[in-house]
């Protein structure tokens, strides 16, 4: 949501450059919204247009829907990025950026920044004519994934698509080549006020894509899918000896995954990716009971708890930390030391090239976020500001 905070309330006229390779935490990567964004001049960069837009549907692994528990081999905790301080997106997004200084990098490829905005109380807002949120502004180079758990986030962008993103709700846009959008409380929302509490996550393309077409998919939560989950249990009961554990499927009190994209013990989320990208919010509801969760192998691997908390390997991730796991492996056992803990968990594909990031831009190189800025500014190759 929000990206480009700043950006927000001048109309975006003056940029700055903000280098965010940088580490300091002040450089608010949140919802993408920069602080400020970048004017670079320079010489263009050819950039070529393409169209042709292939959706990758998501990878089927026979692997995943695996049910028994094999000696295959179980992922291991890379690093855990604990919780950062939160900072302001607007007046509407109070989030933790929780990539911190990992946010752009290619440990994390595709995922590229996330900001979390825990949940948080808003008063009614008195007058009907003022907005909370972040006003227009353009992104190039990849997708921007919304989802709300409370409170309603309203869109709208310069390709003509708007709604309003209730809880469990899901928005995935694919900015690509060039859209101009802005995001707000919903005015439903800010006139009664309440709880708000969402995530954006920003999803990198590959250079293949990044001049494609932009595209809106609304996901409504009754659309995603809910599938039990895998139980580590200790079998050696009668049938001696063998692997020495086993997994049976959890009933919907002890936990479920709702899966948004990707496959999940063999069912698919239907969200249409790109690259190969599994995003799965998963309930662990009970404290009573070891979970298994299976990636395919060789993705980048982040598990975020949003809610509660979680001993993974003998680590314990508190609200808001995240596990950045090692790419080898594909089980991984987890448990809840909290009741009806949540987490989202992200694996995805890692696109091996280069990433030049700058305010709301994203591309694979330096040239070609000057050409973005410049194309922005001319209002051309899709930037066109709106009015509804
Ligand atoms: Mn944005």
């Amino acid at each position: 949501m929000i990206s480009v905070l700043a950006i927000i309330k001048s109309t975006l006229v003056a940029f700055i450059l903000l280098d965010y390779t940088g580490t300091n935490n002040n450089n608010n990567l949140i919802f993408g919204s920069q602080t400020s964004a970048v004017y670079a001049l320079g010489s263009p960069t050819n950039i070529s247009s393409t169209n042709n837009e292939k959706n990758y549907h998501p990878i089927s692994n026979s692997s995943q829907s695996s049910t028994s528990m094999s000696a295959a081999a179980q992922k291991t905790i890379k690093e855990i990025c604990r919780k950062p301080p939160r900072h302001w997106v607007g007046d509407a997004f109070h989030v933790y950026p929780v990539f911190a200084n990992k946010a752009f990098t290619s440990e994390l490829s595709p995922f590229l920044m996330f900001d979390y905005a825990a949940p948080k109380e808003f008063p009614p807002e008195k007058n009907p004519n003022y907005r909370r949120g972040v006003g227009q502004h353009p992104h190039r180079g990849f997708e921007t994934v919304t989802v709300a758990f409370q409170g309603e986030v309203e869109h709208a962008d310069s390709e003509g698509h708007s709604g309003v993103i209730g809880p469990g709700d899901v928005q995935w846009m694919t900015a690509a080549r060039g859209i101009i959008h802005e995001e707000f409380h919903s005015t439903e929302f800010s006139k009664r006020g309440g709880i708000f509490e969402m995530f954006q996550l920003w999803v990198n393309l590959p250079s293949s894509k990044k001049m494609s077409k932009p595209r809106y998919q609304p996901i409504l939560a009754k659309d995603i899918p809910q599938v039990p989950l895998a139980i580590v249990g200790k079998s050696g009961e009668d049938d001696g000896g063998g692997s020495g554990s086993d997994v049976c499927t959890s009933t919907v009190e002890e936990g479920y995954a709702k899966i948004i994209a990707g496959n999940f013990r063999g069912t698919e989320g239907p969200a249409k990716t790109f690259t190969p990208v599994d995003m799965w919010v998963v309930s662990l509801l009970t404290k009573q009971k070891e979970f298994e969760l299976e990636f395919v192998e060789g993705h980048t691997t982040l598990l975020f708890v949003q809610n509660g908390s979680v001993e993974i390997q003998g680590k314990t991730l508190d609200l808001a930390d995240v596990a950045i796991m090692d790419r080898e492996g594909t089980k991984l056992t987890i448990r809840a030391t909290q009741k009806n803990t949540s987490l989202l968990v992200l694996s995805g594909e890692p696109i091996d090239e280069p990433i030049a990031a700058r305010g709301p831009f994203v591309m694979n190189t330096h040239g070609e976020l000057q050409q973005a800025f410049r194309d922005y500014q001319r209002g051309t190759h899709g930037f066109r500001h709106f009015s509804k």
